[in-house]
C-alpha cells in the first residue's frame, strides 16, 4: 500500500500525523517513509535523524539558460520574451539562475544558436534507517524548478528501499498546498489521509486538495487535528465530510505533548502513548477500507 499524508495548508500536523502512522506500521515489519516536502523535508527529524545520517545523491532534473559568448551578436532578439522576468541586459544578455524556469523561448529567439539550456544540479535525494524504518528524503536547492521531478525521485528511492527491506507498505509526507510537488506525490497513491484543522484557511485549503485527490480517484479520509481549539468549527468539517459521504478518520486534540513530541525527535505515540488509540483509529480505517 502507498499510503499518502497531505493537507491543503501547511502547519496542520501532517508530518506529524504521519510518522505515528509510520511507528505503528514499524512494529508490524519493516516499512518505508518518504518524505515528498522536498522544499522543507522534516520528516527524518521527527524520528530523530539529521540531515549527515542521510545518504545523498546530488541530482539534475532542471534546465537553465546559458549564453554561449563568443556566438552572441547582441541583437537583442531574446530580450522581452522571458514570461519569468529571467533575462536583462548589462552591455549584452543576462540570464538569471534563479529566476530562470529552463522553459527554452529565449533560445528559440536567437538567430545565432548562441543560447543553451542546461542542466543543472537542482537538489538531491537521500536515504536512511532506523529499525524498521526506511527513510527516503529529498531536498530542492535554493531558488530551483524541479521540485515535481525530485518528488518523483523521492518516490523511486522509496520503492527501491522498500524492495531491499521487502516492506509491505510506503508512507508518502506529501508538501502543504496543491502544487507540482502534491501531484506527483499524489499519483499513484492507494489512499490519502487529508490532515486539516478546524480553521476557515485550512478547511479552504482541504478542499482544494481534496479536488486534487479526486481528479485521481485516490480514496481518502479525512483527520481533523488540534480540533479542541475549535470544537464549533470541527462540526463544520464532520459535516462537510458526511454530506461528501467521507469519512472522519479521528479527531486529535490539541496538547502540548504533540509539541513536545517534536522537540524530542519522536512520533507522538512514542512520546505520548495515550494518544495511540487516536492513531490505531486511523490506521484500523485505512486497513479496513483498503479491504472491502
Ligand atoms: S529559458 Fe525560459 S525561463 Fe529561462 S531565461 Fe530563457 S525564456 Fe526565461
Ligand atoms: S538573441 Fe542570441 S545573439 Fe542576439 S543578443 Fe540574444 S543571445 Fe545574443
Amino acid at each position: 500500500m502507498i499510503l499518502n499524508v497531505l493537507s491543503g495548508k501547511g502547519g496542520t500536523g501532517k508530518s506529524t500525523v504521519a510518522a505515528s502512522l509510520v511507528q505503528l506500521l514499524a512494529e508490524k515489519g519493516s516499512v518505508v517513509a518518504a518524505d515528498c516536502d522536498v522544499d522543507t523535508p522534516n520528516l527524518g527529524i521527527l524520528f530523530g535523524l539529521d540531515d549527515d545520517d542521510f545518504e545523498k545523491n546530488t541530482v539534475s532534473t532542471g534546465t537553465k539558460a546559458f549564453l554561449i559568448e563568443e556566438k552572441c551578436t547582441k541583437c537583442a532578439k531574446c530580450m522581452g520574451i522571458c514570461v519569468f522576468s529571467a533575462t536583462s541586459w548589462e552591455n549584452g544578455p543576462v540570464f538569471d539562475r534563479y529566476a530562470c524556469e529552463g522553459c527554452g523561448a529565449c533560445g528559440l529567439m536567437c538567430p545565432e544558436g548562441a543560447i543553451e539550456l542546461r542542466k543543472v544540479e537542482n537538489g538531491w535525494v537521500g536515504k536512511a534507517k532506523k529499525g524498521n524504518i526506511g527513510i527516503a528524503t529529498g531536498q530542492l536547492k535554493m531558488g530551483e524548478a524541479g521540485s515535481g521531478d525530485i518528488v518523483a525521485l523521492v518516490k523511486a528511492k522509496a520503492d527501491r528501499i522498500k524492495a531491499e527491506l521487502s516492506a509491505e507498505n510506503i508512507v508518502l509526507d506529501s508538501a502543504a498546498g496543491i502544487g507540482c510537488p502534491v501531484i506527483a506525490s499524489v499519483l499513484g497513491s492507494d489512499y490519502a489521509v487529508a490532515v486539516t484543522e478546524p480553521t476557515p484557511s485550512a478547511f479552504s485549503d482541504l478542499k482544494r486538495v481534496l479536488k486534487v485527490v479526486e481528479y485521481f480517484k485516490v480514496p481518502y479520509g479525512i483527520v481533523v487535528n488540534k480540533s479542541t481549539l475549535n470544537p464549533g468549527f470541527a462540526q463544520e468539517i464532520q459535516k462537510f465530510a458526511k454530506e461528501k459521504n467521507v469519512k472522519v478518520l479521528a479527531e486529535l486534540p490539541y496538547d502540548v505533548k504533540f509539541v513536545e513530541a517534536a522537540v524530542e525527535m519522536k512520533p507522538v505515540i512514542e512520546h505520548a502513548p495515550e494518544f495511540r488509540p487516536l492513531f490505531e483509529k486511523i490506521l484500523g480505517s485505512v486497513l479496513e477500507s483498503r479491504q472491502s
